[in-house]
């Protein structure tokens, strides 16, 4: 099924789909081909194309400079909106929960509290021994953040515990976009390779849009749809510019 430009909101996620994953990711660069071809899809679409990234926005605007495409960073936590303004994702983090989790790691000597831009983390790296403690204390901080209104969830990672906002994935990336008015009304199509898509594909289907996972078939996907590879998605989206063909 090809949908009509004017009635699609196209969200792409940017490496393992749009370019090829490098060893190092400071050395990923879109070509002038790829570049024209998102711009010629933002443009018959009425504006209505995002980058969906766990990068950050500047990072996505080196990789596509000087073209500055709508998009999602962070996972979410930064909006490039279509015309240009960009917000950061709301959700507040009182200080009081701050100060709670700064004095409470007092106790564990080697532990620490990261501020991220977005959220919490809580390491114990250098005190395993900490862990129940410190996993104790972020359950605390989630309940206190509860209460206040805020909607957390708490990761555990590597020696490590994060508190983020519920809606930082890209799922929540795309359901935000798909509330501007450019974007909003049309049906939503997602492609993405990783396992942060899923949150995108889960998102999509939810509203009844279109998923395509790109990489080797048969892996777990919530995505209804396969793309091969790199160049299969660069030939998708050119079928997009020309149905007919
Ligand atoms: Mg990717």
């Amino acid at each position: 099924m090809i949908l009509p430009l004017r009635e699609t909101a196209l969200f792409l996620d940017v490496d393992g789909t749009l370019l090829e994953i490098q060893d190092q990711p400071d050395a990923v660069i879109s070509d002038q081909r790829l570049t024209d071809l998102l711009t010629e899809l933002q443009t018959r679409s009425g504006g209505a194309l995002a980058l969906v990234s766990g990068r950050p926005i500047e990072e996505i605007d080196r990789i596509f400079a000087p073209r500055v495409f709508c998009a999602a960073g962070g996972h979410g936590v930064e909006l490039r909106l279509p015309d240009g303004v960009q917000e950061t994702h709301p959700t507040r983090l009182p200080e009081s929960t701050v100060g709670l989790l700064h004095a409470g790691l007092e106790d564990y000597p080697g532990t620490f509290l990261e501020r991220k831009s977005h959220g919490l983390a809580l390491h114990y790296r250098a005190n395993p021994q900490a862990r129940e403690a410190v996993h104790e204390l972020a359950n605390s901080a989630l309940a206190d953040l509860t209460r206040l209104g805020e909607q957390f969830e708490l990761l555990s990672g590597k020696m490590v515990f994060e508190l983020v906002p519920h809606d930082v994935n890209k799922g929540g990336a795309i359901n935000r976009l798909m509330q501007h008015p450019v974007f909003a009304g049309r049906t939503p199509v997602f492609v993405g390779d990783d396992v942060t898509d899923e949150y995108g594909f889960k998102a999509v289907n939810a509203l009844g849009g279109q998923t395509l996972k790109v990489g080797v078939a048969g892996s777990a996907t919530a995505a209804r749809q396969h793309l091969e590879d790199v160049d299969a998605v660069h030939r998708w989206l050119r079928g997009l510019l020309d149905p007919a063909a």
